[in-house]
């Protein structure tokens, strides 16, 4: 008899309760009526080269060692959020999936850990279409991994990845990351919802345009006081990106684009002392930016 996904996902959940998988569920807050927790769908290992683009080395080495990275990979954890209100669990970005590199893809860990089941998702609110957020949405049979769920994605993101012509005009690097995100959102053509800057995508879930690592980047304030912003790659890292708000990263599918546009994510955040998650920010991912030295630094909240 075949391995069905159900037992796949026993079998993953079993690799968990053995503690092969540490820190599945990172930390939890509230975030206007719900809650608010972030789940690791495991770690990317980044070329530097990659990361930095055009910035000089000289710049760069001494930002990274101060971070503990002295070598040519850079460790980037994925931190998957989770919202739970009385009405809806939302997940922001799915995650890699099995089919983009061999240490991410763990995010059914997470939820099991934190007693969800992928049924039990009512919406997906994308942050944008690069791999490691969106490809989680079809499982090994290529089925849809939150088969209930409503999607929401910005209009201009969709659009971008939609385009006939992004294959042939994004950085030859990407290529496989246009193919992957067409053939992924066409599998959601006919539950997809689009949202614009400003909107209210869901009830205390509002969309902020954060153009620049893609030509359609949305992050989101969640919650109306107090709100957390799940801010996505619009901060790429909690070192290169803070150090220096001018610095064009190679991160970034339009750098300079991506600089203005976290210079003022940045001052925003930081000015109103808000909390954020940052998808590849350490740990948790959910703490407070504040100034340092010529720049910012990540302050995780105390779990
Ligand atoms: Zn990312």
């Amino acid at each position: 008899m075949p391995l069905d996904r159900r037992q796949m996902m026993a079998a993953s959940a079993a690799a968990v309760a053995a503690g092969l998988i540490p820190h599945a569920v990172r930390a939890e807050v509230q975030a206007g009526n719900g809650t608010l927790i972030t789940l690791s769908d495991g770690h990317l290992e980044l070329p530097k080269s990659f990361a930095l683009g055009d910035l000089p080395e000289d710049l760069a080495n001494p930002v990274l060692a101060r971070h503990g990275f002295t070598g040519d990979m850079l460790r980037s954890p994925c931190n998957v959020t989770l919202y739970r209100d009385d009405t809806r669990v939302v997940l922001f970005d799915v995650g890699s999936g099995t089919d983009f590199v061999s240490t991410a893809g763990l995010l059914f860990d997470g939820l099991d850990v934190a007693g969800v089941s992928p049924e039990d998702i009512t919406d997906v609110v994308f942050t944008h279409g690069h791999p490691d957020h969106l490809w989680g949405l079809l499982d090994d049979f290529d089925d849809l991994a939150f088969p209930d769920a409503r999607f929401h994605i910005g209009r201009a993101e969709w659009d971008y990845w939609q385009d006939p012509e992004t294959v042939d005009t994004i950085d030859p690097g990407r290529q496989s990351f246009a193919v992957g995100a067409k053939r992924r959102l066409d599998a959601i053509e006919d539950r997809i919802a689009f949202f614009d800057d400003g909107d209210e995508v869901l009830p205390g879930i509002a969309a902020l345009a954060t153009f620049g690592h893609t030509p359609g980047h949305m992050a989101f304030e969640v919650g109306a006081s107090d709100p957390v912003f799940v801010v996505g790659d619009a901060i790429v890292n909690s070192h290169l990106s803070l150090a220096n708000l001018a610095w064009e990263l190679g991160s970034d599918q339009n750098p300079e684009r991506a600089a203005a546009t976290r210079t003022s994510l940045v001052n925003r955040l930081s000015q109103g002392q808000h909390r954020l998650v940052g998808f590849h920010f350490p740990g948790s991912g959910i703490g407070r930016i504040e100034p340092a030295d010529t720049g910012f630094r990540f302050q995780e909240d105390a779990t």
